[in-house]
């Protein structure tokens, strides 16, 4: 049985994140379709997952999956409506024949796999099921003047989130039916299930998957992301090692920086045998592979590279898996050149290719005593530890 998951992020309202569609607002380092990519991407029961976007949004959606995924495919285009988009992305998982689909709202970043797995487990037993939280509020009616005409009786009555559930040739139908028919005013893929005459249940959704739909939305739910408030997180810790040796030249590169000196490093790139540590150390965190995997040193488009693209690209797959990074730390072992001085410029070009504050940044250095091969000035060693807070 293949499962898929449609994220739909097509929308084009862009009043409450300053320009940008909400889906792509930044969310502590991660904007919030990264974010729900991460929770859909990871679930065990998710083998595929397609996003539906706007084809104005494909930086944005480049910027967003960073490395890509295994399971995730090419994007589908986004129609005028959300019916339309939802449409098109089905129609893009309908060759892969999956028995059954969930469609997501980008703008819910919460989603939690606990929720994935309520929605799928209802599909046992029929073939729509939906999130949702009874409604916990009293309805009122406005009356003329903003008076209250009438109170409404709430008993009975669900506020519909995403993810929404459904049997993948039942939902197709019924899209292919309704737009056939001239019904694009349904407003969510229950709706159209509903629509066709599908049963759908309502299963257990959260006050905290919301949908971020305002400027306070966005507000609150960065500041529940920085203080951690926003749904279990998970700390990782990934470490790097490097060393590069003395070779003829007049200069290093070290995290970041040029440092004239008696000696360059010898490498395949520019040597950076700081900045490479601290890329390993990024991919160690979410256990995607090291550095030489992803840029060969028999690569000859690598050959004298600037080392700080593999450091962005590092970050950008840790955002792909919707992680922040939390904080970085370097240690370079030499003798010479002296680090002191370019301590301050190491750790502002970190902070800046990482996009982080430079106070979540540190660079050290320390001799060895004269002793191994640092100490007989053969070459460099650097060490890092990186900390990334996956969501
Ligand atoms: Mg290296």
């Amino acid at each position: 049985m293949t499962t898929a998951a449609l994220i739909v992020a097509a929308g084009r309202g862009t009043r409450a994140a300053g320009g940008l569609p909400k889906q792509y607002a930044q969310l502590g380092g991660a904007s919030a379709l990264a974010r729900t990519l991460g929770v859909l991407l990871e679930h065990p029961a998710i083998d595929v997952v397609v996003v539906a976007i706007a084809e104005a949004d494909r930086a944005l959606y480049d910027a967003a999956i960073g490395g890509g995924h295994p399971r995730l495919v090419p994007p589908a285009l986004g129609g005028a409506t959300r019916q339309r988009s939802v449409l098109n992305g089905l129609r893009a998982l309908a060759p892969l024949s999956p028995s059954r689909v969930l469609i997501h709202d980008a703008a819910r970043p919460f989603l939690t796999g606990e929720i994935v797995e309520r929605v799928l487990g209802a599909l046992e037993r029929g073939p729509g099921a939906i999130a949702a939280v009874p409604l916990a509020d009293t309805l009122k009616r406005a009356g003329p003047g903003g008076r209250i005409a009438a109170t409404l009786d709430r008993a009975g009555l669900w506020r519909a989130q995403t993810p929404q559930g459904f049997r993948f040739e039942a939902i197709l139908k019924a899209h292919e039916a309704a737009l056939a028919a001239g019904r694009e005013d349904l407003t969510d893929d229950a709706a159209v299930a509903e629509w066709a005459g599908l049963p759908v249940e309502l299963v257990e959704g959260s006050e905290a998957n919301v949908k971020l739909t305002t400027a306070e939305d966005l507000a609150m739910a960065a500041r529940a992301v920085e203080t951690g408030a926003a749904a279990p997180t998970r700390v990782r810790t990934g470490q790097g090692f490097d060393v590069h040796r003395f070779t003829l030249g007049d200069h290093v590169w070290l995290c970041g920086v040029r440092i004239p000196h008696t000696h360059a490093l010898e490498g395949h790139s520019d040597a950076d045998v700081g900045l490479h540590a601290l890329t390993d150390a990024l991919l160690g965190a979410i256990g995607d592979g090291d550095i030489g995997e992803h840029f060969p040193n028999t690569d000859p488009a690598w050959r004298g590279a600037a080392s700080h693209l593999f450091l962005a690209d590092a970050a950008r797959r840790v955002r792909a898996r919707g992680g922040a990074i939390s904080n970085v730390d370097v240690t370079l072992l030499c003798e010479a050149p002296k680090i002191a001085p370019h301590r301050e410029a190491m750790r502002a070009r970190i902070a800046e290719v990482l996009e982080l504050d430079i106070s979540r940044v540190a660079v050290k250095a320390t001799t060895t005593e004269g002793l191994g091969f640092t100490g007989r000035r053969e070459g460099i060693a650097a060490m890092a530890v990186a900390t990334v807070v996956l969501r």
